[in-house]
C-alpha cells in the first residue's frame, strides 16, 4: 500500500491512544515523496531563557514513494512516533536510536506484537534498483583521515551549501560536480555539510561522465548556458 495523509492521522490517534497513552502531541502531518526515508520526524529547537533546551514545533513525514506491505508502513508510523514521544517529552536520547529510543521499541514490539526495528531506510538492494538520471549536485572532499566522502546538495540551496563547504575544518580540498549517475539517488540533498563516505573506486566509477561546476563571483556554471545566481 501506499499510505494517505488520512490513513496516517487515522493510524496516528490510534496508536497514540493504544501504545502511548494518548500523551503525544499533534504534529503537522505530511506526505511525502522521498526516495530516501520511509518516515521523519522533524523539530524545531529553541533555547530559554536560562539556556535549555526545547522541542517543538513537530513535523511528522511518511514517504509514499513505495509500495509497502501494510505492516511495515504501520511499523514505520510507530518508529517516528517513538522519535515524537522522546522529543516531545524534552527527553534526550544517548543517540538516534539510543537507549531510550530502544526501550520503547521493544516494549511496543512486545506488547502489541509489532516489528518495529532501529532501521527503516531503503535497503541497499531497493538503493540499486533506482535507476532513474536525475540531475545531482555532488560535492566530493577528501577528508584529513585520509577518506573521502559526498555531499550532496538541494538544487535550491547550491549556494548556501557551497560556502558552508569552504568551511568544514575535517575537509583537506573538495570540488563540485554535476552528475545524472543514478548511484547518487541513495544520498539526501541538504543544506547541511554533512559528508557520507564513500570508497575512492566508488568515486572514480561514478564520476566518469560527471561535469565539474564552476563558480565566478555570484554565479555558478552549471553547463555552457545554465548557471545558479545567489
Ligand atoms: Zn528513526
Amino acid at each position: 500500500m501506499k499510505p494517505t495523509l488520512d490513513y496516517v492521522v487515522a493510524k496516528f490517534n490510534e496508536y497514540n491512544a493504544l501504545c502511548f497513552e494518548g500523551r503525544l502531541p499533534l504534529p503537522r502531518f505530511q506526505i511525502s515523496q522521498a526516495r530516501t526515508f520511509m518516515g521523519k520526524v522533524s523539530y524545531k529547537r529553541t533555547r530559554s531563557f536560562w539556556g535549555r533546551c526545547h522541542y517543538g514545533d513537530f513535523v511528522f513525514r511518511i514517504s509514499n514513494r513505495r509500495d509497502l506491505p501494510e505492516v511495515e508502513v504501520e511499523d514505520t508510523i510507530l518508529h517516528e512516533m517513538i522519535h515524537l514521544d522522546i522529543m516531545s517529552s524534552q527527553q534526550r536520547d544517548s543517540s538516534a536510536h539510543g537507549r531510550l529510543f530502544r526501550e520503547k521499541m521493544q516494549d511496543i514490539n512486545r506488547r502489541f506484537g509489532r516489528h518495529i526495528t532501529v532501521s527503516h531506510r531503503l535497503t541497499a538492494a531497493d538503493q540499486e534498483k533506482d535507476t532513474e538520471r536525475r540531475r545531482h549536485l555532488v560535492c566530493v572532499s577528501l577528508l584529513n583521515n585520509g577518506r573521502w566522502g559526498v555531499t550532496l546538495a538541494a538544487h535550491t540551496r547550491l549556494y548556501e551549501l557551497w560556502n558552508r563547504m569552504d568551511r568544514v575544518p575535517e575537509i583537506v580540498s573538495h570540488s563540485w560536480y554535476l552528475s545524472t549517475d543514478p548511484f547518487f539517488n541513495r544520498f539526501p540533498r541538504s543544506c547541511t555539510a554533512k559528508v557520507y563516505h564513500i570508497t575512492k573506486e566508488e568515486l572514480d566509477r561514478h564520476l566518469k561522465d560527471a561535469k565539474p561546476l564552476v563558480r565566478k563571483g555570484h554565479a555558478i556554471q552549471i553547463s555552457c548556458n545554465s548557471w545558479y545566481v545567489e
